[in-house]
C-alpha cells in the first residue's frame, strides 16, 4: 500500500523543505521529493515528525493502572489527538501484584497492536523512591531496591518494560543501574533526596537523566547543586520537562534551554484529569482536585498533569524563545534517541516510519499519521 502526503515545509532531519512529497509504502518513508509544478492540493501546511510521549499516566478520564483492558485503547486514541504517535505508558507506586498486572496489560497491547498511537512499552515510576521528594507517590508503598524484584518485573512486562525511574541514593541503587542497563532497560532519576555527587555517581553508574527534571528532586543552590544541578551540567542526562508553565516557572523552562537544549524531552506526565473537565479525580488511590486544568493533592501538592505535548512544543516557543525545529525535536528526535529508536522514529527520513503529524501556522495539531495511515 502506497501513501501520498504533500506538505508546503516539511520538517526532515536535515530541516526545514518547501513544497515537498512524501511517498509512504508499507508504512515507511521511501521517498521526499519536490511536488510537481501545477499540483493544487496539500494535505498539510507544516508536515513533523510525529510526537513521541515517554511519560504517561492516563487522561480521557482514564488511567494505565485502570484494571479495564479498553484503558490503553483509549488513551492511544486520545494522545494521538495531541499528535502523539508513540507512546510509554507509566505505572505509579502501588502495591506490587497491581502493578505487575499493569505491565502485563501493556505488554499484552504492544503485542496486539491496537487504535491511536503506537506502545512502545512501558516505564516504570515507583516504587523504589524516597518519601522526601515523593510527590503523589505513597510513600508507605515504597520498596528496598532487589534485583529478584526487578527481575519480576521485567518478567512481567515480557520484556517491554522500557524505563525504570528510582532513588539513586537508596541502598543498592547504583548496581540496580548497572544490572538494568545490562538487561536493556533505561534507567531514570527522580523521586529523590539525591545530592548532586549522588546523582553524578548514579550518571558514571549508566543512569540516563531525570525523571521531570526540577519536580521531585533536590533543588539547584550554589554550594549544593543537587540533582538538577548535576541534570543541568552533566552531557550524559536527558531532562525530561513538564512545560506546562506550573510545574516550572517559564523562566527556569529557558534557563533549561540555555544549559542543555539537545538534552530536553518534552513529556506530559498526564493524568487520568487530562482532557476532562475540572473536578475529583484519583492518581496512586489518592483524591485530588483539579482547577483549572491543574491537580493537587489535599496538601497542595501537584499530582501529575493534565498536559497535552502539543501544548508542550508550543509552550516551549513562547516561554523560551526557541524555534518551532528546536522544541519540535524536544518531543520527537530526542525521546527517540533516549530509547535508541531514532533508527525508525523521530525525524521525517526516508528509511523511517510513517508517523507525521500535521500542523498549522500555530503548530496546533490538524492531523497524525501512525506508520503512513491518517489514524485522527
Ligand atoms: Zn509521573
Amino acid at each position: 500500500m502506497t501513501q501520498i502526503i504533500r506538505a508546503r515545509h516539511v520538517l526532515t532531519g536535515q530541516g526545514w523543505c518547501y513544497d515537498r512529497l512524501l511517498r509512504i509504502e508499507e508504512g515507511i518513508i521511501t521517498a521526499i521529493e519536490p511536488i510537481p509544478i501545477g499540483t493544487p492540493f496539500r494535505e498539510a501546511e507544516l508536515l513533523c515528525p510525529a510526537y513521541i510521549d515517554l511519560h504517561v499516566h492516563g487522561g480521557d478520564g482514564v488511567d494505565v493502572m485502570d484494571c479495564d483492558p479498553g484503558a490503553l485503547d483509549r488513551l492511544a486514541i486520545f494522545k494521538a489527538q495531541q499528535g502523539v504517535g508513540a507512546w510509554l505508558p507509566t505505572t505509579v507506586t502501588a502495591p506490587m501484584a497491581e502493578i505487575h498486572q499493569a505491565l502485563a496489560r501493556i505488554a499484552q497491547r504492544c503485542q496486539s497492536g491496537g487504535p491511536g498511537a503506537t506502545v512502545l512499552g512501558s516505564y516504570l515510576e515507583g516504587p523504589f523512591f524516597t518519601p522526601t521528594n515523593r510527590g503523589a507517590h505513597p510513600a508507605a508503598l515504597f520498596q528496598e531496591i532487589d534485583r529478584n524484584e526487578l527481575d519480576r518485573l521485567i518478567a512481567a512486562s515480557h520484556q517491554t518494560l522500557r524505563i525504570v525511574a528510582l532513588a539513586p541514593e537508596k541502598p543498592g541503587a547504583l548496581e540496580a543501574i548497572t544490572y538494568l542497563k545490562q538487561r536493556g532497560v533505561l534507567v531514570m532519576l527522580g523521586h529523590s533526596a539525591a545530592t548532586w555527587a549522588q546523582t553524578q555517581q548514579a550518571l558514571d553508574a549508566g543512569a540516563d537523566g531525570l525523571v521531570h527534571c526540577f519536580n521531585g528532586m533536590t533543588g539547584l543552590h550554589h554550594r549544593e547543586p543537587g540533582m538538577v544541578g548535576a541534570g543541568l551540567t552533566d552531557d550524559r542526562a536527558w531532562l525530561e520537562l513538564i512545560a506546562d508553565g506550573h510545574h516550572v516557572h517559564p523562566s527556569i523552562l529557558a534557563l533549561s534551554c540555555t544549559c542543555a537544549s539537545r538534552r530536553i524531552i518534552l513529556i506530559t506526565d498526564a493524568m487520568r484529569a487530562a482532557g476532562m473537565p475540572d473536578g475529583r479525580y484519583d492518581i496512586c488511590g489518592c483524591a485530588v482536585d483539579m482547577k483549572q486544568g491543574v491537580v493537587r493533592t489535599a496538601e497542595g501538592g501537584l499530582a501529575g498533569s493534565t498536559l497535552s505535548l502539543d501544548a508542550a512544543v508550543r509552550n516551549m516557543v513562547q516561554f523560551c524563545d526557541i524555534s518551532s525545529e528546536e522544541a519540535i525535536k524536544m518531543a520527537s528526535l530526542h525521546p527517540a534517541k533516549l530509547l535508541g529508536i531514532d533508527d525508525e522514529l523521530g525525524t521525517i527520513d526516508i528509511g523511517k516510519r510513517g508517523n507525521l503529524i500535521a500542523l498549522d501556522s500555530h503548530l496546533q495539531v490538524e492531523k497524525t499519521w501512525v506508520n503512513g495511515i491518517v489514524t485522527i
